[in-house]
């Protein structure tokens, strides 16, 4: 191909690399945090009576019924919540809006998110990994060491760790951090065990919290994610939108995401039950010997003792089960596993010990 006819900027970025989605034949997926249980419900009630004639015209720019239904469950106001196409474009126009290239350093944990760098070189923004403790938790303090800086950025719990801090914790840095910068707790995974800073937007104008359908509500598939924030960042966070795409959410997208956060109970049930089984597979896991980080999401990040992280993937992936490894130094000894159902891990487990114990 004629380089010409690429743009320097194409040409300079480097995209993130999901997990695996085989399309070839049917593994037990424990690779990418998807949640093992349907959706509530309600949600197929909706597309199964959805009128068709609808979709003829364009959806509310603003998703504000959505909006509205999502300030009622973490109790803050309507202008306080952005929505978009999954989490990823949320955080995608949170790195646009918030860090500016000219202010040094978009500062992350040594180990998190791997799409955090990939949104750097996007926008052109340095990228400084701030080292965690030996036992993997995120050091707040050492984010307070760097002086220049465009902005920091860190998931809670922590991915692909699952480790989480508290949220006095996370008060108390907030607490002593610049004014003049943006903090971004990303809460992918808040609902299978930590606490959320969601309301912590109305101490500190200068922290987005970001979360996302995809895991706990089982809506990977519909890609729904929001940030909750300062009503001046909120505002900046659309005009940011409608300069890239009014209609981020189709209006299938904004009724079903409504649905799926109406049905509190079905929610509560199903990430019991996925705290239970990740309960259960750790205990399993560690009576075998491996070293399971302690985990407050749907996913374990472990160590089986001589084992290399890829060996045990490329093992299991024969066997039929996916999980995921990290080729990234400090980390190649483990594997991320997702929580499955208990059938499914029940499987996980006895693949182990046949492909293990002697
Ligand atoms: C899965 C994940 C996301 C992205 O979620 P989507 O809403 O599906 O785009 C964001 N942050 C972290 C830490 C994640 O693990």
């Amino acid at each position: 191909m004629n380089p010409s006819l690429v743009s320097s900027k194409a040409r300079a970025l480097t995209p993130y690399t999901p997990g695996e989605q085989p399309q070839d034949k049917s593994y037990i997926k424990l690779n990418t945090n998807e949640n093992p249980y349907p959706p509530p419900p309600g949600v197929q009630e909706l597309l199964r009576d959805y009128n068709a004639d609808m979709l003829r015209l364009y959806p509310d720019p603003t998703s504000k019924r959505l909006r509205e239904e999502i300030a009622r469950h973490y109790n803050v106001d309507i202008q306080e919540v952005f929505t978009g196409n999954g989490s990823d474009e949320v955080l995608s126009f949170v790195f646009y809006a918030f860090f500016d290239p000219k202010n040094g350093p978009v500062l992350f944990p040594t180990h998190t998110y791997s799409f955090y760098p990939v949104y750097c070189t996007y926008y052109g923004l340095e990228s400084l990994k701030i080292p965690m403790e030996e036992d993997f938790s995120i050091n707040l303090d050492s984010f307070n060491r760097i002086e220049e800086f465009s902005g920091a950025i860190f998931p809670n719990p922590n991915a692909p760790t699952g480790i989480a801090l508290s949220r006095d914790q996370i008060f108390d840095f907030l607490r002593s951090v610049r004014k003049d910068r943006v903090y971004v707790i990303d809460e992918a995974y808040v609902d299978f065990g930590a606490e959320t800073c969601s309301t912590l937007i109305k101490d500190f104008p200068n922290v987005v919290v970001v979360h996302t359908l995809s895991k706990s509500r089982s809506l990977a598939g519909l890609r729904l994610g929001f940030a909750l924030g300062n009503p001046d960042l909120i505002k900046t966070l659309f005009t940011v939108k409608d300069s890239f795409n009014s209609y981020p959410l189709s209006r299938l997208s904004q009724e079903l995401a409504i649905k799926a956060l109406e049905d509190e109970d079905y929610f509560s049930g199903m990430r019991e039950k996925v705290i239970s089984t990740r309960e259960k597979t750790v205990h399993k896991l560690t009576e075998r010997g491996w070293t399971v980080l302690p985990s407050k999401a749907n996913f374990v990040f472990a160590s089986a003792p001589s084992l290399s992280g890829h060996k045990i993937y490329t093992d299991l992936k024969q066997k039929g089960i996916l999980v995921r490894f990290f080729n990234h130094d400090g980390i190649k000894e483990y594997v991320r596993i997702t929580i499955g159902t208990e059938e499914q891990m029940d499987t996980f487990i006895s693949t182990l010990d046949a492909l293990y114990s002697k």
